[in-house]
């Protein structure tokens, strides 16, 4: 197994960033990472005030996938997500669901005891450990870490677990994958603009699929296959998304109006994230249909 120590981060997905690594398909690699504000909070002492705010949302690569060919799939499969001993979660003024009404910024530490996230003495949350930046390198223009779209990133989906794939679109040759900001608990929606950030690590496989034209990103597990998109109007990510989970399953077989009638029976659309410059939707639709 191939390893890539946390030192090695970007701040921009960019088919300018110069690879750390170079990788084949099938071969497994552990991406060590920073949480998403780079290590800089250690205790709820050190707030807002002394945040550098450059060095927010790092993503530990970039990897070079020999063969990976614009068009192909970038095929990554989660295999195993570890988190350190305490994450923090931050909420204030200007950021998430309800900056405009809070007056004072908050940092909480939590620690993280076994399976278990203590947000309190009487309050434990059990680990749902996602990955909450994934990505592949824009064909052209460097995007944010910060940011999602179409090329997976700031995504925020708390589908992006152990165990599940997530598939990428390669834009540059390598494909040029990056990731980080792992999550030990998050809910849908991040409303208060974080969830329990914490540093650790990902280790993944990589695969390359050719030949598919299907709607990207997209994340598949045991029992489902998800299409997401990330838009500034949510009205407008929903329809993205669903629009996207048609195309598959027009690809599957089915025609526009079976594929929209089986969506609206049995695909639930869910909110990943409404805190990031563009907001990310999933439409989860069951496989045992497909
Ligand atoms: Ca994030």
């Amino acid at each position: 197994m191939k390893k890539i120590s946390r030192d090695h981060c970007i701040y921009a997905m960019d088919p300018k960033n110069t690879p750390v690594l170079h990788s084949s398909p099938g071969e497994q690699i552990l991406f060590e990472t920073w949480d998403a504000l780079e290590g800089q909070i250690k205790n709820a002492d050190e707030g807002f005030g002394k945040l550098d705010w450059s060095r927010v949302n790092p993503a530990t690569g970039p990897v070079y996938i020999d063969g990976a060919e614009p068009g192909d799939i970038l095929s990554v499969h989660i295999d195993k997500i570890e988190v350190e001993s305490q994450g923090v979660v931050i909420c204030g003024q200007g950021m998430g669901v309800l900056g405009h009404v809070l007056d004072g910024n908050a940092t909480r530490v939590v620690p993280i005891v076994g399976d278990m996230a203590h947000f309190s003495d009487t309050i434990h949350l059990p680990l749902n450990k996602m990955i909450g930046v994934i990505g592949t390198a824009p064909a052209k223009e460097a995007i944010p870490c910060g940011a999602p779209d179409d090329h997976g990133g700031n995504m925020d989906c708390k589908e992006v677990r152990e165990g599940a794939t997530i598939l990428l679109p390669v834009n540059v040759p390598g494909a040029l994958l990056a990731l980080g900001d792992l999550h030990a608990v998050m809910a849908d929606g991040e409303i208060g603009v974080s969830g329990l950030e914490v540093s650790g690590s990902a280790t993944v496989t990589i695969d390359i699929i050719k030949g598919k034209n299907w709607p990207l990103p997209m994340i598949i597990n045991e029992d489902h296959v998800m299409a997401l998109a990330s838009h500034e109007d949510l009205d407008i990510a929903v329809e993205m998304a669903v629009a996207n989970m048609v195309k598959y399953l027009q690809d599957a077989g089915f025609s526009p109006c079976d594929a929209t009638m089986l969506i609206s029976l049995a695909g639930d659309v869910q909110i990943c994230q409404v805190v990031d410059p563009k907001k990310t939707v999933r439409v989860v639709f069951p496989k045992k249909y497909l």
